[in-house]
């Protein structure tokens, strides 16, 4: 760690006095650290030199994200290779869990977040869903954007990683059809975290909304939400929050599932197996609703 720290002078030009390392825990896939000195504390996350990009593309949300400025998210410090490693530093921040208020004006800042409007949806740059290549050209259509950028590719990896079968076919079945989703529907491209579960939002020791871990692209804003609300967290004040500040379309009910069947793939594709019965039967309610 002596030579990282040495290493971490040269990048920001700070001199790191009598610096404490400690673990931090929780996260999915980097190991994370606090290196608290005389006059910094930062949170620092390491991994393996040849995932810089994915920090790199980390970083590049987080600052697009704070460039908005509605919603706070740790700031970015540096990032790059050292040896065998690649590393991201941002501002420690000491979190806690979301109370009704802080929950409240989260869903408020969130929705002043998605309420401005982007140029094109995609995003200048590639990331990562967890560690699985996220990609993101640019296209003027969401309804091919989805398909292609998001769906379609997951349902690949699904294939190269053995999901054949139904999966496959009744998949395909849905991207043809995703336009019907969308007869009355226009979504405008907004900034989204991307990845937006309970364990990347909490508060800071005022009370502030963070978020962070993003994967950002910008889409329609009901992909964020339907996140929220796949493995629960968030609670009735950030809904009220979020629809005082900007109410959600009525369609909204069934694209949920269209948007979280996204990352239900992208759980069968990094955890296997049990994932593959809640993404055919997330397939089977889709193809329903069409009928
Ligand atoms: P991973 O990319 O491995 O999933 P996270 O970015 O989610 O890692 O961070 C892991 C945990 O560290 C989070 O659950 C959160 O509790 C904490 N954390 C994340 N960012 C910060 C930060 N800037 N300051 C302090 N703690 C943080």
């Amino acid at each position: 760690m002596q030579a990282l720290i040495r290493h971490l002078e040269t990048q920001t030009g700070q001199s790191l006095q009598s610096p404490r390392f400690s673990c931090v825990g929780g996260g999915d896939i980097n190991s994370a650290y606090r290196l608290q000195t005389a006059n910094s504390d930062w949170f620092i996350k390491l991994n393996r030199a040849d995932l810089a990009a994915m920090f790199s593309a980390e970083a590049a949300g987080l600052r697009e994200l704070a460039s908005i400025g509605t919603l706070r998210v740790p700031e970015v410090i540096c990032f790059g290779e050292f040896q065998q490693h690649a590393y991201l530093v941002l501002e420690f921040i000491e979190l806690g869990s979301l109370n009704s208020w802080s929950a409240s004006l989260f869903g408020q800042q969130l929705a002043r977040l998605h309420r401005q409007p982007q140029a094109y949806f995609g995003w200048p740059i590639d990331n990562t869903i967890g560690s699985t290549p996220q990609h993101n050209a640019r296209y003027d259509d969401w309804v091919s954007f989805w398909r292609r950028q998001r769906l379609g590719k997951q349902l690949q990896f699904a294939a190269a990683n053995g999901y054949g079968g139904s999966l496959q076919t009744q998949g395909e079945k849905l991207l043809e059809r995703i336009g019907d989703f969308f007869s009355d529907y226009h979504p405008h491209p907004s900034l989204l975290h991307g990845d937006l579960w309970g364990g990347n939002a909490a508060s800071d020791h005022q009370g502030q909304p963070v978020m962070f871990d993003p994967a950002c692209y910008y889409g329609d804003r009901e992909a964020d939400i339907a996140m929220t609300e796949l493995f629960g967290g968030f609670g009735r004040d950030f809904y009220d929050g979020y629809r005082g500040e900007y109410p959600l379309d009525a369609g909204y009910k069934t694209r949920k599932t269209l948007y979280n069947l996204y990352h239900i793939l992208n759980h069968l594709n990094l955890f296997g197996h049990g994932y593959l019965s809640q993404a055919n039967a997330m397939i089977g309610q889709l193809l329903a609703e069409l009928k």
